[in-house]
């Protein structure tokens, strides 16, 4: 028998703000994405949990502010957003915050994309074996990047940000294992930087509570993300789990997640109402292209077969009378 899941997505709702966001620039020309609305103010809320890949699509933002801000305006804050000094009439959060979470989770979703089509070598390029006296470390903010360092000359794996190898992303003890492995095979230490990654984010973002559920007259145990970072990361820690692949909409550019089991595997788009869209978009380019091409060349560009092609021009021509009657009419 299943365990009943212990999400209740339906539960989970995070706050939008009532106003939208403004990147704005902040004393010490700090750049903040801020709450227009001020505090206190009811704006709408979501589920996260509506939206598949949603992690998907924040790793994959782009970190000029207009991205993050189109991002905010539909999602709300990364962390219910912050009050500087307790005195400000607006909650903000610093567009650098926002760039370092994105590349994390962005640094995660590829590895395990790379471990999902075991690229060994491709993975071993991103570990790196160090033994060194490590610079004192610093706490840059609430992420762990330098946070977990040893002061000790001791040898330490170095994971490294798979977009921008220059950047250290993790630091970890070496197993024997790993140390086998080293330069050759980096599945075994990208796996374990991929859960220590991944758990440090839920214990940030996730919250374990218990209740008395009256309906089912019993007691339940939910997790809460307390934040939309902490529904992404779980959402993520999800997929890894049930070993999603993850797709791009042939329509809106969105990603989606095609599960392993699913019959679906060779899915295109994010949702049905893409599909339709990009449906009547192939339609609507093989009516006007018949007018210089054959069923057939305009099958092969659309990636459709000349019968359907055919279908379709019959109906655009079709179409097209009844319009120009009408027109006549008037
Ligand atoms: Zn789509």
């Amino acid at each position: 028998m299943a365990p009943s899941s212990p999400i209740n997505s339906d539960s989970v709702c995070l706050p939008v703000s009532a106003r939208g966001y403004e990147c704005t620039v902040h004393p010490r020309g700090e750049l903040r994405i801020t709450d227009l609305a001020e505090v206190g103010a009811v704006g709408r809320t979501y589920r996260p949990f509506d939206h598949p890949a949603l992690y998907a699509r924040f790793a994959g933002l782009g970190t000029e502010p207009s991205s993050l801000l189109k991002f905010a305006n539909e999602f709300g804050f990364l962390e219910q957003g912050q009050r500087r000094n307790g005195i400000a009439q607006h909650l903000s959060e610093p567009v650098d915050f926002w760039i370092r979470r994105i590349s994390e989770l962005r640094a995660a979703v590829e590895f395990h994309k790379l471990l999902q089509t075991n690229q060994i070598k491709k993975l071993a390029e991103f570990v790196k074996l160090e033994a060194i006296h490590p610079p004192v470390p610093i706490t840059l903010d609430r992420t762990f990047r330098h946070s977990s360092r040893p002061r000790n000359k001791v040898p330490l794996l170095v994971i490294l940000d798979p977009f921008d190898p220059q950047q250290e992303v993790y630091w970890m003890s070496p197993s024997k294992d790993d140390l086998a492995a080293v330069g050759s095979d980096g599945i075994l230490p990208v796996r374990a930087y991929l859960t220590g990654m991944t758990n440090r984010q839920l214990r940030a973002g996730v919250t374990l509570y218990t209740f008395w559920d009256s309906t089912e007259n019993r007691f339940r145990i939910l997790q809460i993300p307390t934040s939309l970072l902490g529904a992404m990361w779980l959402q993520f820690a999800q997929a890894v789990a049930e070993n999603r692949r993850l797709g791009t909409c042939r329509w809106c550019g969105n990603p989606f997640e095609v599960s392993r089991k699913s019959s679906s595997a060779d899915r295109q788009h994010c949702s049905d109402k893409c599909k339709s869209k990009a449906y009547r978009n192939r339609k609507e380019r093989a009516i006007a292209m018949a007018l210089d091409k054959t069923p057939e060349q305009i099958a092969e560009e659309l990636g459709s077969d000349p019968e359907t092609v055919k279908d379709w021009i019959g109906q655009g021509k079709t179409q097209a009378a009844i319009s120009e009657s009408r027109g006549e009419e008037k």
